[in-house]
């Protein structure tokens, strides 16, 4: 690891709270803490907040930042589609189609640009398709594009990813690597950006997943890390992050691990305790597995 790479990583243990030398002795903290096995009491997850945050706790499956507009615009009322059964049918019917044509990823990049039947399209400056190395044994898939992936046109380059990126660095993981077994391909459920900061409509990610799943096939990761609930809700189509978070599960043959969105953790720094014993775990099977 190159000075920049130390110092990420003494910048995420500071985050961790990491930030005073209590021994002389080194204690190996990559070994999976056996006690950490059991999935903590979803109450120890969110603790209650205090004044205006407690009017809107904050829960690991709300990962975007707070929607500026007016009170009547509520997520029931405005986030809904619009779209009729069938015209969601219709829409996984064209993507289907149009991701099984592509065979590889310039092809689906170029396919996914092409797509019109899903309305995110019309509010987004551009595709995010992905970032990263295509060949990377880890591939991450996030919720979706926010305002700064939107004018940069990559996945997680705003706050949420600059803690992403560190998060990783401190298993050895990163998306400028060249080297498949160092590196991260990125993506997310959705390659445009929900207006408002919203989080995407299940429709949208029903429409969109036959391209997400496609991705995944021609990428051919090793293992999927799954950034909180909307990514789980797209391909596994459940959701519950604080009890699925850590457990390795299976989708399309592949080793998939759901954790926290690291905008939950910015939220949430007492959470990152559990992020950490992901990545540990995320760490060991990959070790295992070369
Ligand atoms: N959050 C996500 O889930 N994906 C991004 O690309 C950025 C923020």
């Amino acid at each position: 690891m190159d000075f920049q790479g130390h110092r990420e990583l003494l910048q995420w243990y500071v985050e961790l709270g990491v930030d005073e030398t209590i021994g002389d002795v080194p204690v190996n903290r990559f070994q999976v803490p056996e006690s950490a096995a059991q999935p903590p009491k979803p109450q120890e997850q969110a603790p209650r907040a205090s004044g205006r945050e407690a009017a809107q706790p904050a829960r690991p499956d709300s990962t975007r930042e707070p929607r500026r507009q007016a009170p009547q615009e509520s997520r029931s009322a405005s986030a809904k589609s619009g779209l009729q059964p069938d015209q969601v049918a219709e829409a996984e019917e064209a993507a289907t189609a149009a991701a099984a044509a592509a065979d590889d990823l310039d092809s689906l990049r170029l396919a996914m640009d092409a797509f019109e039947h899903c309305d995110l399209k019309q509010g987004a400056k551009q595709l995010v398709f992905s970032d990263g190395n295509p060949a990377a044994r880890v591939m991450i898939v996030g919720e979706g594009p926010g305002q700064e992936e939107d004018i940069q046109g990559k996945p997680f380059v705003g706050r949420a990813g600059r803690l992403l990126d560190l998060m990783f660095a401190a298993i050895g993981l990163s998306r400028t690597a060249e080297a498949a077994d160092e590196s991260l391909y990125i993506a997310n459920a959705v390659p445009w950006r929900p207006p408002r900061n919203r989080a995407p409509e299940k429709e949208e990610l029903a429409i969109m997943r036959p391209f997400l799943v496609r991705h995944i096939e021609l990428a051919k990761p090793e293992a999927l890390i799954l950034m909180g609930n909307v990514p789980c809700s797209a391909l596994l189509g459940r959701t519950g992050i604080t009890r699925m978070r850590g457990n390795w599960l299976q989708h399309q043959d592949i080793p998939v691990m759901p954790t926290f969105h690291p905008a939950y953790l910015l939220r949430n720094p007492a959470a990152k305790r559990e992020a950490w014993v992901d990545l540990l775990r995320i760490r060991k099977r990959m070790a295992v597995d070369q």
